[in-house]
């Protein structure tokens, strides 16, 4: 399968906004954004009229990067999405939201969701006590998250949940920073969500 190996503070100033995608980077004056805040490129600095096409695919791409997707990947959960019962542009959110990726990162369990990717496919997590090595997997309300035996040892992670601590986990989700266990409590609602995020963009240019 296909990734993207380009830089990745690239696509934040693409976006020109934080996607959070380097962990401690990104909280520090290091990072890109806070130095270069404007698109890449030679003709970055210039200022440019957005189209209306423009500003859906812009909306489009800061959503698929923050989660780490490639366009089918995000393509596929959106026509998912589009089956489900309610409304398709929170179905989306919700269905990134329960990437167990996502939810390692969320726990605190990683610096980054590239990072936690990495636990995962490294069976370093297992979900109800059964090792899962697959980044994509969907967790469900009630799945129990945990970092694996030895694993719990790892400096990495450990370095990640002592940074985590000092934020607030996500209301839908509760964690044990001792024993590196979790567990995913319900969907999220709309407004726990980003309030940035703007999903019905994202409808209206996949319906064009
Ligand atoms: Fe984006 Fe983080 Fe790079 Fe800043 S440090 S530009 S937030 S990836």
């Amino acid at each position: 399968m296909s990734r993207y190996f380009g830089s990745k503070c690239r696509m934040c100033r693409r976006e020109s906004t934080k996607l959070f995608l380097k962990g401690e980077k990104c909280f520090s004056d290091k990072c890109a954004i806070e130095k270069r805040n404007y698109a890449p490129g030679m003709h970055g600095q210039r200022r440019r009229k957005v189209s209306d096409y423009g500003l859906h695919l812009r909306e489009k791409q800061k959503i698929k990067r923050s989660y780490g997707l490639l366009e089918s990947q995000f393509r596929n959960y959106f026509m998912k999405a589009e089956r489900m019962k309610g409304v398709t542009g929170e179905n989306l959110l919700i269905l990134l939201e329960r990437r167990l990726d996502n939810v390692v990162y969320r726990l605190g369990f990683s610096a980054s969701r590239s990072e936690a990717r990495q636990v995962v496919t490294h069976k370093q997590i297992v979900v109800n006590d059964q090792v899962v090595n697959i980044p994509s997997f969907l967790v469900r309300p009630g799945d129990k998250i945990e970092v694996r035996g030895k694993a719990k040892g790892h400096l990495r992670i450990k370095g990640a949940i002592e940074t985590s601590r000092k934020s607030q986990t996500v209301p839908w989700m509760e964690v044990d920073a001792a024993a590196l266990s979790g567990r995913f409590v319900s969907y999220p609602d709309r407004s726990d969500l980003p309030a940035e995020y703007n999903e019905n963009l994202i409808v209206e240019l996949y319906s064009k």
